[in-house]
C-alpha cells in the first residue's frame, strides 16, 4: 500500500516497525502536496527543509533505541491561527498577519514536537477563522478535492481539503462555531470538536475565546483519536483549560473497538427542520437507521434553542469576544503599519483598515455595537442568558441519551463564491453545528455517504462534557459500517 493511502495509525505501525521511514513518509506528502496543490491549494505556507530535517531526527533517534513518542515520524498540518516559532509564519489568513512569525509556539505545537511529529505545514483558512468556505483568505481559497470548483467549508478548509487529498494523514483545525465539523463533512473525513477546556488554547490566535477550541481533523475514527490523544490535557497557561484532577484524560484508543451498549441516539426534530436539504436528509436518516439495525435505542428529544436562537447568539457573542480580541492588531504590537499616516490615530485607522478583510471589519463593527455602552445588556447580556438556555438544551437531552445524531452542515459543498456576497447564507452553513458550540460539548463529523452528484454528507454525533473517549467508540462504530474511508477523492485520481 502506498504511504499516502495508509491511515496515521496504520502508518505510525509500519514506521515502529522500520518498514516505512520518517524521511520517506515526509517526502510521500511533499511530493503529493507539489503535486496537488496548485488544485486544492489547502497550504499558506509549506516548510520543506524544517520538515525534512526532523524526519531524518527522528528516525536518528528511532535507530538510536531512544523512545520517539506517539506520533513519531508522521506528518502534521496545522491551521494557520496556530503559534509556530521556528520558520514557518502565523498568518490566520490576514493580510494584517501576513509575515508574521510567533516567537513562541502554541501549545499544541509543542504537544506535536514532544512526541515527535513531523509538521509539514501550516493550512489554508478564513481570516482568523471568521467563515464557512475558506474563501476569506489573503492567500486565495482552498479548493474541495471532491470537486474543485466547489468550497471545502471553513473555516478549517485547509486542513480537511489536505487530509481529504491525502497530502498529510493529520491535520489541526480549530472550531469556535462549526469550522472543524463543518468542512469535516464537506470534505468526508473526521472532525473532532472537543469539549471546551480539553485542549489548550495557548498560542492559538484568538478569535472568540469562550466558544474557541482546537481539534483533530484525519481520515479515520482511529486516526482523530491518535492525535487528540497528542494534544489534550491541561497547561498552566490557559486558565480554561481543565485541571486532569476535574477531568483525566482518558487512553482515547484503548477502547476504541468496543461497542457502545446499550445505545440510546438522540434525534431532535429541529436538526431535520427548515434549510436542510434533502439529499443530506437521505444520507444522515440512512446512517441513524444504521445504528438502529446495530441495535441502538433511537430517542427523540428536543433542542428549542440549540438551531435558530444559537446563530442569532453565537453572532453577538463571537463577534463581541472578535471586537475586544482584536483590538490588539493597531500597527504597533504585530503585523502590518501603514507605511504613510498623519499622526498615530491616523496610523491605527490605516494600518487596521488596509490589514483586516471585509468579513473581520463586519465583524468588528457588530460586536462593537453589541457592546457599546447602551446596548450591552440588551444585546450581549441577553445573548449569555440564551446562550444558558442552549446548554440547557442539550443538559436536559443528555438525561435521556447517550448521544445526539443529525448532519453537521445543511447542505452539501457549495460553489465557491455562491455565498461570498451573502453573509447571511453563509452563516447559515453552521446552523447544526453552533449549539454545541454554545453548549461547550463534545461534537465529531464523520463521513457518511455521498449525495447522487458524489458531494460528501456527514454525520455530526454530540455528546456531553468530557465524553469524548465515548464519542469516538460511538463514531467508530458507525464508521465501521459505512466503509468510507478508502474512497479517494476526484483530485487524487488525476494525472499529474
Ligand atoms: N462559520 C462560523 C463563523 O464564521 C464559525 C467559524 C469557526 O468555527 N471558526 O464564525
Amino acid at each position: 500500500m502506498s504511504i499516502l493511502d495508509r491511515t496515521a495509525c496504520d502508518l505510525r505501525d509500519a514506521l515502529r516497525r522500520g518498514e516505512v521511514s520518517a524521511a520517506e513518509a515526509t517526502e510521500a506528502c511533499l511530493a503529493a502536496v507539489e503535486r496537488l496543490e496548485p488544485a486544492v491549494h489547502a497550504f499558506a505556507s509549506v516548510g520543506a527543509d524544517a520538515a525534512r530535517a526532523r524526519a531524518a531526527g527522528v528516525d536518528r533517534r528511532r535507530d538510536a533505541g531512544e523512545d520517539v513518542g506517539l506520533l513519531a515520524g508522521l506528518p502534521v498540518a496545522v491551521k494557520d491561527n496556530m503559534a509556530t516559532a521556528d520558520g514557518l509564519p502565523t498568518a490566520c489568513g490576514s493580510r494584517i498577519l501576513r509575515d508574521w512569525h510567533a516567537p513562541y509556539n502554541a501549545h499544541v505545537v509543542e504537544r506535536l514536537l514532544e512526541e515527535g511529529a513531523v509538521i509539514l505545514g501550516k493550512t489554508n483558512m478564513d481570516e482568523f477563522a471568521m467563515g464557512s468556505s475558506t474563501e476569506h483568505s489573503c492567500f486565495g481559497p482552498t479548493h474541495n478535492p471532491w470537486d474543485t470548483d466547489r468550497v471545502p467549508g471553513g473555516s478549517s478548509g485547509g486542513s480537511a481539503a489536505a487530509v481529504a487529498a491525502r497530502m498529510v494523514p493529520l491535520a489541526l483545525g480549530s472550531d469556535t462555531g462549526g469550522s472543524i465539523r463543518q468542512p469535516a463533512s464537506l470534505c468526508s473525513v473526521v472532525g473532532l470538536k472537543p469539549t471546551y477546556g480539553r485542549v489548550s488554547r495557548y498560542g492559538l490566535v484568538a478569535f472568540a475565546s469562550s466558544l474557541d477550541q482546537i481539534g483533530p481533523i484525519a481520515r479515520t475514527v482511529g486516526d482523530a483519536a491518535l492525535l487528540l490523544q497528542a494534544v489534550a490535557g491541561h497547561d498552566p497557561r490557559d486558565s480554561t483549560s481543565v485541571p486532569e484532577t476535574d477531568a483525566p484524560v482518558p487512553d482515547y484508543l484503548a477502547a476504541l473497538e468496543e461497542p457502545v451498549e446499550p445505545l440510546r441516539i438522540g434525534v431532535p426534530k429541529e436538526f431535520f427542520g427548515e434549510g436542510l436539504r434533502p439529499e443530506v436528509e437521505r444520507v444522515v436518516r440512512d446512517a441513524i437507521a444504521t445504528c438502529e439495525g446495530l441495535g441502538a435505542e433511537i430517542v427523540e428529544v428536543d433542542l428549542p434553542h440549540a438551531t435558530d436562537y444559537a446563530i442569532a447568539t453565537y453572532y453577538l457573542v463571537a463577534p463581541s469576544e472578535a471586537s475586544s480580541n482584536l483590538a490588539r492588531y493597531d500597527g504597533v504590537h504585530y503585523g502590518h503599519r501603514a507605511a504613510e499616516a498623519a499622526d498615530m490615530i491616523d496610523m491605527m485607522m490605516r494600518s487596521r483598515s488596509e490589514g483586516f478583510g471585509d468579513e473581520v471589519k463586519r465583524r468588528i463593527m457588530l460586536g462593537t455595537f453589541a457592546l457599546s455602552s447602551g446596548y450591552y445588556d440588551a444585546y450581549y447580556k441577553k445573548a449569555l442568558k440564551v446562550r444558558r438556555l442552549v446548554r440547557q438544551d442539550f443538559d436536559a437531552a443528555f438525561e435521556r441519551c447517550d448521544c445526539i445524531m443529525g448532519p453537521a452542515s445543511p447542505t452539501a459543498a457549495f460553489r465557491l463564491g455562491e455565498r461570498l456576497d451573502d453573509p447571511l447564507a453563509m452563516y447559515l452553513s453552521d446552523l447544526f453545528t453552533v449549539g454545541a458550540s454554545m453548549a461547550a460539548i463534545a461534537g465529531v463529523s464523520i463521513p457518511a455517504g455521498f449525495t447522487d452528484d458524489g458531494l460528501p454528507v456527514g454525520l455530526q454525533i454530540l455528546s456531553g462534557v468530557f465524553t469524548e473517549d465515548r464519542l469516538l467508540r460511538i463514531a467508530r462504530m458507525v464508521e465501521r459500517e459505512t466503509h468510507l474511508t478508502d474512497r479517494r477523492p476526484p483530485v487524487c485520481e488525476e494525472p499529474a
